[in-house]
């Protein structure tokens, strides 16, 4: 869908300038009625699905775009805490999305450039030797709260704020299953052994594009090594000496903690009830 018949569309908008979500000034999703007067600037406009019964798109604003009267813009990462889980995830997609046709404009088997199809969300290869089609890059990331009795193994970034920890997490490899990722990024990150994955739940993380896959797992073995270049701690917190700064309510660390805490008999921070896949 091109910025001309988004005269013509009715429904939601999320605009993104960079990661910074577009809401009306009092922070609600605005209706799309209701920026008609802008339409000139919103790029690659797209329908994400539907929300509260009517249609949903997103669009790109460039980052030169001012704060048109009446929104505000908010960073994405910061509002997941604030959103109805559901707009949560329909935001995350239509970021997902912005950033799959930015960096998909051209084919990476031969260079021509690619077209969008509008019956699936593929960008194809306009080269009628080449027609490849290229579809939206979810890359998969195990986080495990490996437990020991009454304790939950956490680790510290040096990029997270000031006394923060999380539950420890990594890529899975080209080639490798999920199981052997946890098993890998664990002895890694922590120089442990785990045993009796359970998986718990999955969160899609669009920044840019990550598919978050939450596992509970026992300690086996091992002492704790740090490797300096990734983490600068990681230790066991006994379920009442956890650390003062966690994950906030709307991530999967938090929710993997919060079951651990639960499951000790112990309350732990507010958050939503999971959306759980049947
Ligand atoms: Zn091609």
């Amino acid at each position: 869908m091109h910025t001309s018949r988004i005269n013509e569309a009715t429904g939601w908008l999320l605009a993104f300038r960079g990661s910074e979500l577009l809401l009306t000034e009092s922070g609600e999703l605005p209706e799309i009625e209701s920026l008609r007067h802008f339409s000139r600037w919103f790029k690659q406009v797209q329908r994400v699905g539907d929300y509260r019964g009517r249609p949903c798109y997103c669009a790109v604003l460039a980052t030169d775009t001012p704060v048109f009267p009446g929104t505000c813009l908010r960073h994405l990462k910061k509002l997941l805490d604030e959103l109805p889980q559901d707009l949560g995830h329909l935001a995350g997609r239509a970021l997902e999305l912005i950033e799959w046709d930015h960096t998909h404009r051209y084919c990476g088997v031969c260079g021509a450039p690619t077209t969008q199809r509008d019956d699936a969300i593929v960008r194809v290869c306009t080269n009628q030797m080449c027609r490849r089609e290229h579809y939206p890059r979810i890359s998969p990331v195990v986080i495990v709260a490996v437990e020991r009795g009454p304790e939950i193994l956490l680790g510290r970034s040096p990029r997270f704020p000031p006394g923060m920890y999380s539950a420890l997490a990594g890529f899975v490899d080209a080639g490798e299953s999920v199981e052997a990722a946890v098993h890998r990024e664990i002895h890694e990150e922590s120089g442990l052994f785990v045993r009796n994955l359970r998986y718990f739940s999955s969160q899609p993380w669009p920044f840019p594009h990550s598919l978050m896959l939450g596992f509970h797992a026992d300690y086996a073995d091992g002492d704790i090594v740090v490797q300096a270049d990734e983490l600068e701690d990681v230790a066991f917190f006994h379920v009442d000496r956890l650390p003062p700064n966690l994950p906030g309510p709307s991530t999967i660390a938090h929710w993997l903690i919060r079951d651990f805490c639960r499951r000790q008999d112990r309350r732990f921070g507010p958050g939503p009830e999971l959306i759980k896949s049947a």
